[in-house]
């Protein structure tokens, strides 16, 4: 029965878990209990598994089962109070994981003294948790500093829960107290991943307690999945990093394109089922003199008429190695107001936490911090 080798319980549905109790000739509620010990209670060990009888516990680490949730390795802190964590699997791998609170009115980690202290250090009252899905990238897009790692390998359905775990302890974050968002937006192509991704995501509703509204996968258009990502009876919202207004331009920013080129990307997501009051986003990176003339912002519109989509608009968060430049404010103001005035919403997004490495497009692992 027991195995010799290393076997990470995080990642294993309460299915796979009923059938390890069974080998072990233990009840399904023992499960149940496993079950609710790694997702709901954060546990670490097996000892803290309480209400599990002692010799399970004993015979589970015999047989070579451990947690296995990540172990952080580096965690920087922005002065806009956004955390970057480096968090590192059993082979050494690592990825980042970031976490983005949004300040009660004033910004958090700002230094002063509130008198506050019994509230503790908590100035937060909704946060994001930016998650990773590969370790590095192997889409190659021109402006994203990921794509420099290249791909070293898929995450386990286990390694995508464990960083929300363990981002989730060291905030000491409640799921179901806190206005808590995910987005599928860290280091990787969620898409080029799905399986582990999608049964990350039946485990973050079923075992962690997050709604599915309350979570964003972003992908730079694998079409095959975006059709099979609709199907899901469970899933995230969906947002398609778009980037280009035309098929030359993306090719040479997005080299993904020659694969599935604009036109099949925008017909798949005319095909997708968008469930009530749900919206595509679209997330278009403002590349100085490439991307983001007016003639551009009009091309969008006419791309993506009739959809119902929304635009998040990022300004290039710039990083060592990455030749575009980032466009002046009132650049990224205009390109907007051409959105929003053919009837498109499209939003700003403010950098979380450049002076760390941490905003979109700049995890690589970096842990000397220079000043951009
Ligand atoms: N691989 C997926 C999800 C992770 S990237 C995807 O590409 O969609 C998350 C977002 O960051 C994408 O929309 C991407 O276009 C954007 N991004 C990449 N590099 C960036 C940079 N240097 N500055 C700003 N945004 C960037
Ligand atoms: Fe990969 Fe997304 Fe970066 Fe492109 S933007 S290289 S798909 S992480």
């Amino acid at each position: 029965m027991s195995k010799p080798q290393q076997s990470e319980l995080l990642g294993l549905s309460l299915q796979q878990l009923t059938e390890i109790t069974d080998r072990f000739g233990e009840p399904p509620y023992r499960a149940r209990q496993l079950f609710d010990g790694l997702y709901r209670q954060r546990w670490l060990e097996l000892e803290q598994f309480s209400p599990l009888p002692g010799d399970f516990r004993q015979r589970l680490r015999e047989a070579g089962f451990s947690v296995g949730l990540p172990r952080t390795e580096g965690r920087f802190v922005s002065k806009d109070g956004t955390v970057r964590y480096l968090l590192a699997f059993a082979d050494g791998q690592s990825v980042e994981t970031v976490w983005m609170p949004e300040g009660d009115g004033g910004e958090a980690g700002d230094g002063s003294a509130s008198g506050d202290e019994e509230l503790e250090s908590k100035t937060w009252s909704r946060a994001t948790i930016c998650v990773s899905s590969q370790v590095g990238c192997a889409v190659d897009c021109k402006f994203c500093m990921t794509a420099l790692l290249g791909l070293a390998r898929n995450l386990t359905a286990g390694e995508i829960v464990g960083q929300i775990l363990a981002v989730l302890r060291d905030q000491q974050a409640d799921v179901e107290r806190d206005r808590l968002n995910l987005v599928f937006m860290g280091q990787g192509e969620p898409f080029l991943n799905y399986d582990n991704f999608m049964a990350a995501v039946r485990l973050l509703v079923e075992g962690v307690g997050f709604a599915e509204s309350r979570m964003t996968v972003s992908t730079s258009g694998i079409v095959p999945r975006i059709a099979d990502f609709g199907a899901e009876p469970v899933r995230p919202k969906l947002a398609v990093s778009l980037n280009a207004s035309n098929e030359a331009l993306r090719t040479q920013i997005m080299p993904i394109t020659k694969k599935w080129t604009i036109e099949k990307l925008i017909a798949s997501l005319r095909n997708f089922p968008l469930r009530n009051r749900e919206r595509l986003t679209f997330e278009y990176v403002l590349l100085h003199g490439v991307n983001d003339d007016d003639a551009h912002a009009r091309e969008v519109v006419e791309l993506i008429r009739g959809l119902r989509a929304k635009v998040n608009l990022i300004a290039l968060n710039p990083g060592p190695d990455i030749l575009f430049a980032t466009p002046e404010p009132e650049r990224v103001l205009a390109f907007q107001r051409i959105l929003t005035a053919a009837g498109i919403p499209a939003f700003l997004r403010r950098p979380r936490g450049r002076d760390i490495y941490a905003a979109c497009g700049q995890l690589k692992h970096t842990t000397e911090l220079v000043r951009l």
